[in-house]
């Protein structure tokens, strides 16, 4: 039988705590070799069940993260193990984990054209197709507030609007997926669609999509493209 322990009142395999763990630091690598983050910036965490979560912790570098060092929190950001202090963004995390039911994965980047646009606290327009197929449409930017309180976490969840994506004001950007490579794609493809954006602005500007196009393309990607990505439909 697979050993156990029970966290938060919660029965949890501790390979399903240990893969989260593993999961995390390797994401953060990731996300270093992606330019998405720099330094100790930025932070990740992973649903392992309601109420537990697995997130980095504050203030270490990417480079050398070990999988011990990711911190175990409830959803009132205490942790339930871990040595190491968790992320000072955890409220935001948990936030969204409240918000956003099908959030299986968090990632909050630094990125440059993402950071670009909350830095005019400018949304993201919807003028690539890639961005409404995958994110759900025009990612906003959420009022200013300082990072790791719990106002910015409110903002944040306020802003996002049903996507998968938002802009923090004069920050970054914060992205939710089914699963990490799931927000390692809305990262990425938000970084993209930021981008696109700021040299359509400086060339005279770009055509939005429409809502009802948005809403067609998201809910195909949805039915369809996602599951094929999840393995679930060929
Ligand atoms: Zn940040």
């Amino acid at each position: 039988m697979q050993e156990a322990v029970l966290l938060n009142d919660k029965k949890i395999l501790v390979e399903a705590i240990r893969s989260a763990r593993e999961a995390v630091v390797n994401m953060g690598k990731e996300l270093m070799e992606r330019k998405l983050v720099a330094g100790s910036w930025g932070n990740i965490s992973v649903k392992i069940a309601d109420g537990v979560y697995a997130v980095t912790p504050s203030g270490r570098g990417y480079a050398n993260q070990k999988p011990e060092d990711i911190v175990i929190i409830d959803s009132a950001c205490q942790t339930l193990d871990g040595a190491l202090t968790p992320s000072s963004e955890s409220k935001l995390h948990t936030a969204i984990y409240a918000a956003c039911p099908e959030a299986q994965a968090i990632i909050h980047t630094h990125s440059i054209y993402a950071s670009a646009l909350a830095a005019m606290r400018k949304p993201v327009p919807a003028i690539i197709e890639d961005i409404v197929q995958i994110i759900g449409g025009r990612v906003h930017c959420a009022e200013y507030a300082l990072p790791g309180t719990q106002e910015l976490a409110d903002n944040a969840v306020a802003a996002m609007n049903g996507r998968k994506a938002v802009l923090l004001a004069n920050h970054g950007a914060v992205c939710w997926g089914k699963s990490l490579e799931d927000a390692l794609i809305v990262a990425e493809i938000l970084e993209k669609a930021a981008q696109i954006a700021i040299i359509c602005q400086s060339c005279g500007g770009a055509v939005e999509l429409s809502s009802k196009d948005a809403e067609i393309m998201h809910s195909f990607y949805e039915e369809h493209y996602s599951k094929r990505q999840m393995g679930t439909e060929k």
